[in-house]
């Protein structure tokens, strides 16, 4: 009797049961977890349609709604830049205003 049975989210085979709707999130996404929404983007985000507000949405990350900033990922490229403080991007909402 096998104890190494994969959690059902680590299995590869699994496929979450809502995919895009006309190239749009469906609704039931925004109900979810912040990880469970990038999960989502993960799989289904090259199959939506583009130009598309997903601001209302955890696209990239856990702590802010939204995309990343693509310039907070420049600078860290660079070696600077609030990722090296362990931010997210400047769209962290846990940096204190
Ligand atoms: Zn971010
Ligand atoms: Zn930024």
């Amino acid at each position: 009797m096998s104890t190494t049975l994969p959690a059902p989210l680590d299995d590869p085979t699994y496929t979450p049961q809502h995919p895009p709707v006309d190239g749009q999130v469906p609704a039931v996404v925004a109900k979810w977890g912040p990880r469970s929404q990038i999960r989502w983007f993960r799989r289904f985000g090259r199959e939506l349609a583009p130009r598309r507000d997903w601001s209302q949405y955890h696209v990239h990350s856990e702590h802010h709604l939204g995309t990343c900033c693509d310039s907070c990922f420049d600078e860290y490229l660079d070696g600077t830049g609030v990722q090296l403080d362990g931010w997210c991007c400047c769209r962290d909402q846990r940096i204190a205003p």
